[in-house]
Formats: C-alpha cells, sequence, structure tokens
C-alpha cells in the first residue's frame, strides 16, 4: 500500500479543499480590480505615445525666441511646459511657426 498523503494522515486536521466562495469572490473582484488598472495605465500609456509621436519636431517648426506679443506662453496650443503640438519639453518665452494667440 503507498504512503497516504499529509491530508489523509491527519484526520485530526481539518483540511479545506477550496477556499471559502466569498474569499474566491473577494479574490476575483481583487484581480479584476487590478486587471482594470493596469489596463487603464496601459490605455493611457498608449494615447500618450500616439500623441508625442503625432507632434511635430521642434526643428521642423522653427522653434525658437519668442517676441513680446508673440510667445509659447500666450499660445493656444502652450499647456504648463508643452505643446499640444511640438513634441518637448517647450518654454514659455519661445514660439514656432504654428503660434496662435489666446483670444483672451
Ligand atoms: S508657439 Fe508653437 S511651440 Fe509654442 S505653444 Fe504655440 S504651437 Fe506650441
Amino acid at each position: 500500500m503507498g504512503q497516504l498523503s499529509e491530508k489523509h494522515s491527519r484526520p485530526d486536521l481539518e483540511f479545506v479543499d477550496e477556499a471559502p466562495l466569498s474569499s474566491d469572490a473577494s479574490y476575483s473582484a481583487r484581480a479584476r480590480k487590478n486587471f482594470e488598472s493596469v489596463s487603464e495605465r496601459v490605455a493611457n500609456l498608449i494615447e500618450k505615445a500616439k500623441v508625442q509621436k503625432a507632434k511635430k519636431s521642434k526643428s521642423s517648426v522653427d522653434y525658437s525666441k519668442g517676441k513680446p506679443n508673440a510667445h509659447c506662453g500666450i499660445c493656444v496650443h502652450y499647456e504648463e511646459g508643452s505643446c499640444k503640438l511640438v513634441s518637448g519639453e517647450i518654454e514659455p518665452d519661445m514660439w514656432c511657426e504654428l503660434f496662435e494667440p489666446r483670444g483672451e
């Protein structure tokens, strides 16, 4: 006769073959939440990469020193150190050929 597994050789211990339903449900809920969180982050990264890829390079739009009445800081495309149309870090006192003044 073969050797009994620990489960069968210890009748004094209660083994649970399957975790209680509430534990499975909790695990599934956490796993689904983690999956959704990771999926959302991946989707955001893909979207950022698409936007970044679609932006023009500074050299292609003649990014250079701006003028008092024409610079990134007052352009509709400027957003806190970056530009919706041009890639890379954007200084508020610079400008490019895509400049469009804010209509404030
Ligand atoms: S001037 Fe050009 S680089 Fe600057 S914010 Fe506007 S579009 Fe972007």
